[in-house]
Parts: C-alpha cells; sequence; structure tokens
C-alpha cells in the first residue's frame, strides 16, 4: 500500500485542511472543482486541478465518474473525502477501492452499517453500548409502533434510520398524535433519504450532545477524548469544545470506553466520532457513529497535540495507531463556526462576494478558512465560511481569546454569525457550561444585533474620508480640499449617504494637518484622520485613535473596524444597483423546493407574517413578509422546485414599516 498523489474530493475549508496536512506528510495534491469554484483558494493551493463539472453538487463534487476520472487523469493513487458530499457513501468508497485506489477512510461495509441508525442501534445494543430507550425492529406497522411507544413513554423522538445532517427527526409528546407522526415521518423518510424505515427513540430533555473522536487501524481502536457540541441550531452544531465542562474523570472512563467499544465492535479503520446524547443526570446514549472526520476535529487537535489528518494517513498506508497511552490532554480548546447567515432572522443563509477577510493572527488561536478576500458565497453549498479555533490552558481562558478573535475578524459581504457568536460566548450560561442542545431557544430566541450609533457615525465619517482622498487623488495625508467642495462652512452643502435606506447628511472642513470638523446629520465634531488607501486611523474627540478599514466596492463602501459587523453604506450620487428588487413579497433567496405556502391571495398579514416555506441547502427557510400588506398573488405551490429570486408570494405594501 503506497501512494504519492492524494486527491481531496472536496472543497472549501476541508480541501484546504486536508491538502496542508498532506504536503506536510510528503505528498502531492488534487483539487477537484466545479466551475463555481474555479477560482477557490483550494484549487490555487494544490499541486494540480482538475475540473469536474458544473455548480451543482450533483454534477460536481457528488459525481462518483468524474472525480474517478480525474484520479486516473492524474495518476492520483488515493482520495479523501473530506465530511459532507461523498465522505459517508458506502457507494463511493466501495468505488474508489473497486478502482484499484485508497480510500482514506472506514471499508464501504462499516460506512453502510453506520448509515443506517435502526442496524448501528441495534449492534450498539447487543454489545452493551448504552442506548436510550427505543425500537429499532424490522416490524414497521403503526400498531407496533404505538405499543411499542407505551412502554417507552413520551416524550419520544421519531427519526429516519437513513437520516443525516439533522433531518428526519419529530417530537411526539403523547399517544394520541403518534400514528398521524409515524405516517408523515415514513414519508418524509422516502422522500429525503429513500428509505421509509423509523426507529423510536425515548427524547431526552434538555440533553448535552456529547462525541468521542476514535482511530482506528483495523486491528487496534484508540480514543481522543470526548467533544461537547451542545449549542446547535436545527439540530446542527455551531460552537464545540474539548473537553465538555460536563464530563468528569469517571465519566470520560464511561463514555471512552464505550466509543472503543462501539469502534471494536466494528474493526474500525480510520477517524471516526461516537456520537451520544447524555442526559441532566449524566447518563449517556449512543446516538450514531460518523465515519469521517468531523468539522469540529480541531478542538481534539488541540488539547491533544495530534494531527488527526496525519493519523487518517498513517492508517491509509497500511499503519498502525499509536499507543493508547501516548494519546494525552492538556487545556481547553472551542471551535466557532463562522457561517454568511443571518442569525438575527431565522438563520437564513446569506450569500455574496466577500469583500474582506482578514483573520486575527494570535497565540492560541487556529483559523481554518475555506474563503478568502473576493471569493464568492453562492447558494450551491454549505454556507459555512470558516472555523475559529482557540485554545487556553482552561475553559475561561479559551473562550477569552475566542472573545478577542471574533472582534479581531473582518468578515465584510455577506451578513455572518460572527455577532451572535460573541452573545453566546459572552452568555452567563456559557461561563458556566451550562449548556444544552436547548442553549439558543433558552437564551438566544430573540437575539438581534446591538445597535451602537457612535460606531455607525465613525463609520460613515471613515467613508467619506476615504472618498474624499481617493477623489483628490491625494496619496499621504488628507489633503482637505475636495473637487466641488466649499472651505466655507456655512454654506456647504452636505452629501447624502444612506445605510439600508436610512440617510445620512454629511460634510466636513478640512483644517490642515489632518484635522477636520466633520458634521453628520447636523452634530459636528472635530476629529483627526490619517488615510493610508484602504486603511483609515480615526482620532475622534473622546482622544481614542481607531483603525477602520473602508472597501469600495461599485457605489457601496464596506467599513469595518473592532467589533461587530462591518456596515455597508451607499455613497452619494451613485445609484442604487439593488433598487429594482420587488418591493413586498417573498422572493426565494436560492433554489429550493417549497414545502409549504401558509398564506391564500386576499389574507392580510403582518410585517414578519410566514409566507412560505422553503426548503434549500438542507435547511427549511421560513420566508416571511417583509411589511404589512395584503397577498395579491401566490405564484408557489407545495413540492415545486423554484430558481433563486423567483417571485413566490406578491403583496401589495403599506410601505409603511408596521
Ligand atoms: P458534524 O457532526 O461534523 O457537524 P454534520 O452532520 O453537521 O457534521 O455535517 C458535516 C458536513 O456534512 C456538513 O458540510 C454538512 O453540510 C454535510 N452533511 C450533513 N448531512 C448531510 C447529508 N445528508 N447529505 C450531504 N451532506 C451532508
Ligand atoms: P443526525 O444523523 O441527523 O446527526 P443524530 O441522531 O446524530 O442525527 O442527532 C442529531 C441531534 O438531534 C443531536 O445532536 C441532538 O441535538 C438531537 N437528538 C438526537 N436524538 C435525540 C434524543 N433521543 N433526545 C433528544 N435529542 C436528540
Ligand atoms: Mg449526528
Amino acid at each position: 500500500m503506497s501512494f504519492e498523489k492524494i486527491l481531496i474530493a472536496n472543497r472549501g475549508e476541508i480541501a484546504r485542511r486536508v491538502m496542508a496536512t498532506c504536503r506536510d506528510y510528503g505528498l502531492l495534491t488534487v483539487a477537484v472543482y466545479s466551475d463555481a469554484d474555479a477560482d477557490a483558494p483550494h484549487v490555487a493551493e494544490a499541486d494540480e486541478a482538475v475540473r469536474l463539472g458544473p455548480a451543482p453538487a450533483a454534477e460536481s463534487y457528488l459525481n462518483v465518474e468524474a472525480i474517478l476520472a480525474a484520479a486516473k487523469a492524474t495518476g492520483a493513487g488515493a482520495i479523501h473525502p473530506g465530511y459532507g458530499f461523498l465522505a459517508e457513501n458506502a457507494d463511493f468508497a466501495a468505488a474508489v477501492e473497486g478502482a484499484g485506489l485508497i480510500f482514506v477512510g472506514p471499508t464501504a461495509e462499516t460506512i453502510r452499517a453506520m448509515g443506517d441508525k435502526a442496524a448501528a442501534r441495534r449492534l450498539m445494543a447487543a454489545r452493551g453500548v448504552p442506548v436510550a430507550p427505543g425500537y429499532a425492529g424490522d416490524d414497521q406497522s403503526v400498531e407496533r409502533f404505538v405499543e411499542e411507544a407505551a412502554g417507552i413513554g413520551y416524550p419520544l423522538l421519531v427519526k429516519a434510520a437513513a437520516g443525516g445532517g439533522g433531518k428526519g427527526m419529530r417530537i411526539v409528546r403523547d399517544a394520541a398524535e403518534l400514528p398521524a407522526a409515524v405516517d408523515e415521518a415514513r414519508r418524509l423518510a422516502q422522500s429525503g433519504f429513500g428509505d421509509p424505515t423509523l426507529i423510536l427513540e425515548k427524547y431526552i430533555e434538555r440533553p448535552r450532545h456529547i462525541e468521542v473522536q476514535i482511530v482506528g487501524d483495523g486491528a487496534r481502536v484508540i480514543h481522543c477524548f470526548e467533544r461537547e457540541c451542545s449549542v446547535q441550531r436545527r439540530f446542527q452544531k455551531i460552537i464545540e469544545e474539548a473537553p465538555s465542562p460536563a464530563v468528569d474523570e469517571a465519566m470520560r472512563e464511561e463514555l471512552c470506553a464505550a466509543a472503543l467499544t462501539a469502534g471494536e465492535a466494528l474493526g474500525y479503520r480510520g477517524a471516526g466520532t461516537v456520537e451520544f446524547i447524555a442526559a441532566a443526570d449524566g447518563a449517556f446514549y449512543f446516538l450514531e457513529i460518523n465515519t469521517r472526520l468531523q468539522v469540529e476535529h480541531p478542538v481534539t487537535e488541540r488539547i491533544t497535540g495530534l494531527d488527526l489528518v496525519a493519523l487518517q494517513l498513517d492508517v491509509a498506508l497500511g499503519g498502525a495507531v499509536p499507543p493508547q497511552s501516548s494519546i494525552t490532554r492538556t487545556g481547553h480548546a472551542i471551535e466557532c463556526r463562522i457561517y454568511a447567515e443571518d442569525a438575527a432572522n431565522g438563520f437564513l443563509p446569506s450569500t455574496g462576494a466577500v469583500v474582506d477577510w482578514r483573520a486575527p493572527e494570535m497565540a492560541g488561536v487556529r483559523v481554518d478558512a475555506g474563503v478568502e478576500r473576493g471569493s464568492d458565497v453562492g447558494i450551491h453549498y454549505d454556507p459555512m465560511l470558516a472555523k475559529v479555533i482557540a485554545d487556553g490552558p482552561d475553559r475561561a481562558q479559551a473562550t477569552r481569546r475566542m472573545i478577542g478573535a471574533l472582534r479581531r475578524l473582518s468578515v465584510m459581504g455577506p451578513t455572518t454569525n460572527r455577532d451572535f457568536l460573541l452573545a453566546v460566548l459572552r452568555h452567563p450560561a456559557w461561563g458556566a457550561g451550562d449548556l444544552s442542545t436547548h442553549f439558543i431557544a433558552d437564551h438566544l430566541a430573540d437575539w438581534q444585533p446591538t445597535a451602537d450609533p457612535a460606531a455607525r457615525r465613525r463609520r460613515l465619517i471613515a467613508a467619506a474620508l476615504a472618498d474624499a482622498t481617493q477623489r483628490a487623488g491625494a496619496r499621504r495625508l488628507m489633503p482637505g480640499i475636495r473637487a466641488g467642495w466649499t472651505n466655507n462652512t456655512g454654506d456647504q452643502l452636505p452629501d447624502t449617504w444612506s445605510v439600508d435606506g436610512v440617510e445620512h447628511r454629511l460634510s466636513y472642513r478640512a483644517l490642515g494637518g489632518g484635522r477636520f470638523v466633520v458634521d453628520v446629520d447636523g452634530a459636528g465634531e472635530q476629529l483627526t484622520a490619517q488615510v493610508d488607501g484602504e486603511r483609515i486611523r480615526l482620532t475622534t474627540a473622546d482622544g481614542v485613535t481607531r483603525r477602520l478599514t473602508v472597501i469600495a466596492d461599485g457605489p457601496r463602501r464596506w467599513v469595518g473596524d473592532l467589533d461587530g459587523t462591518s456596515l455597508c453604506i451607499e455613497a452619494p450620487r451613485f445609484p442604487d444597483a439593488a433598487a429594482d428588487e420587488v418591493a413586498g413579497g417573498a422572493v426565494a433567496p436560492m433554489p429550493g423546493k417549497i414545502v409549504r405556502v401558509c398564506v391564500a391571495v386576499g389574507d392580510t398579514v403582518a410585517k414578519g407574517a410566514p409566507l412560505v416555506i422553503l426548503e434549500a441547502m438542507k435547511m427549511e427557510q421560513t420566508l416571511t413578509a417583509p411589511a404589512a400588506g395584503t397577498v395579491v398573488a401566490i405564484r408557489a405551490e407545495a413540492g415545486a422546485v423554484v430558481d433563486a429570486g423567483a417571485v413566490l408570494v406578491e403583496l401589495d405594501g403599506e410601505e409603511a414599516e408596521a
């Protein structure tokens, strides 16, 4: 078993992260890409790259034939699947091995066995791994489910045996609801996963998600301790950490022993994760095994010093896993997933160009990014942009570093969850380690970004001064005079800059030496500014000098500094390119399938009322009324597949905000 070149069948941060280790390991690397990713960083960083096909994943990153052909064309001897896409596809693993290549992952049989939650549950229960009270039998009749449910007790969870990614689960709170829930779940399991098989599981209230990293070589399995991933939205993780604040040494021993039993039952080869759910009393139950590298693997790497991708390569080359006694841990690590999504609006994914991306360089902070400045966040793939990983001797120090890193991270363009992550990290319940999968619902359900009028004012000023400098063509300090502006402040005509449709009147007078008197909306202030290209140092009347970044993007100016989301400002005298969007209604933000239309023609709706539920990017999104109004037309029906930009519901809006 040997290979010198490896193909990474993935994109984004995980393709770059895997490639980095492969390069250090001595291997040559081959990237694959779709048309949407031709200029992506993972392509630029590889030794060779092969186009797979058009942007949709089905035609590119899920295109098994194209990937095998790429390996053949480049002479790659192995394929690393990353996570997502084909990573847990048993047929792909078999096809790779069938083509005489090495699949960096478990055997196809292991992947197949663990892809079925019913079979996995039965196998684990037989080996003595704790499973929640439940039913995973072959008799799938409603009568049997009703009978089993009576024994399990309510509430319980109906899960699709073939489900994944947080989908295909529903909570049933009493017996009367069960038959209908089973019918519905069966239908969804068939349509979503091609398999109607269901399992029942006791619903654990306010549980923690705790998982154990394992690595096996087919003969021996070792564990690399646990991670806690309880902070989730839509059953999907956004913050993970190691170790778990809820796990003491006795529980750790039990958890890790159970994970080893699970891995050994499979003769596990490669890296994997045994997921558990833990109840408030410390009892824990097997959920599933993810037969791949996990998104959150870096927190384990930070506390153990291991390189999990290197271990995967060792095993793929026929090597043995290191002895368990050599795996030790120190300190604490936290990972935050930076998603292009709007946390204040149902975590709706956002898209667009990444206008600025600068990750902080700080001790104890690792950033695994899939994007760089100029990247385009499109509609075709997962909206995770990057992961920030911070560590420290203890949880409090790791949290402090994470907050510092997130505050210093500059990301402009798509809306991101950065401020939301900060809100989680600053919440007293996070500080106390008091977590559950309901953390967001319990503590941050109504979260909104906080407005800081002073910061907004500074950003407007920075945008105006940067603009003036650029127009004057100056290279050094502000020249002070700008074409069309008079030196006479009394008569000066302010320019109108706007933010989210709100107009601000802004004027300034140069006093020389980089000093200005700036007037925003009628309130004047003396300040000093040094403009150096996109970088501005602004010293305000309170004596504080701040660094801001102003990036021109057509008629827009993106301005950021410490603390929070960048401001997108429309510069004066440029028509707004986005002005011809449909006013009032529900517009599909991305291609997707209509799950439900919630209104009928003639209905009057309030601002924020749900109009349509759309399924896209593996998530359900509720499109809401942008303003109060009356439904005048519906152009959507349940089950229909729609394109991005399609107008689904038309509202006759009262333009005024409700
Ligand atoms: P983790 O437990 O590592 O967070 P997730 O289950 O959230 O893993 O998914 C990891 C990756 O796999 C993500 O990129 C996600 O979009 C992708 N993924 C999850 N479920 C599916 C699925 N059913 N089909 C395709 N990709 C999936
Ligand atoms: P998936 O394959 O979609 O990742 P999992 O079975 O791993 O499905 O569960 C995903 C998430 O759903 C868990 O992290 C947890 O938040 C929740 N969950 C799963 N099973 C239970 C349960 N029995 N009780 C309460 N919550 C659960
Ligand atoms: Mg899971």
